[in-house]
């Protein structure tokens, strides 16, 4: 079993990040708009400057930032870092690389690997 204290620290590891991201985020928003009013969005401000940076933001900072909230969503259900196909823990190392993995390692190869067959 992963225990409370890994877990509490990959959540608050997880909460300065999206903090980071938030404030990154937030000035280009306000670099945007020249009135400079948003102070403390809440997620639903949150969202809406998303949309109107969608353009200029990086699709990685996008894709971390609904990464970030994933994960902290499963941590709240308490389902964080299981695999979601065979329910074993997965690794605190692929947890790091990738804070919101669904799957663990062997898993996710099955999965890539019936994706691509998918694709053809
Ligand atoms: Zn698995």
């Amino acid at each position: 079993m992963r225990s409370k204290k890994d877990l509490s620290e990959i959540e608050s590891q997880l909460l300065a990040r999206k903090q980071e991201l938030e404030a990154e985020i937030q000035q280009l928003y306000q670099e945007k708009s020249d009135d400079g009013q948003v102070q403390d969005p809440g997620d639903q401000a949150m969202s809406a400057i998303f949309e109107s940076l969608k353009n200029s933001l990086q699709n990685n900072e996008l894709e971390e930032y609904r990464m970030i909230n994933q994960a902290l969503e499963q941590i709240k259900k308490g389902a964080y870092g299981i695999c979601v196909e065979c329910s074993e823990l997965i690794s605190s190392k692929r947890l790091e690389s990738y804070p919101n993995a669904a799957r663990c390692v062997v898993c996710q190869e099955a999965f890539e690997e019936k994706n691509k067959k998918l694709d053809w």
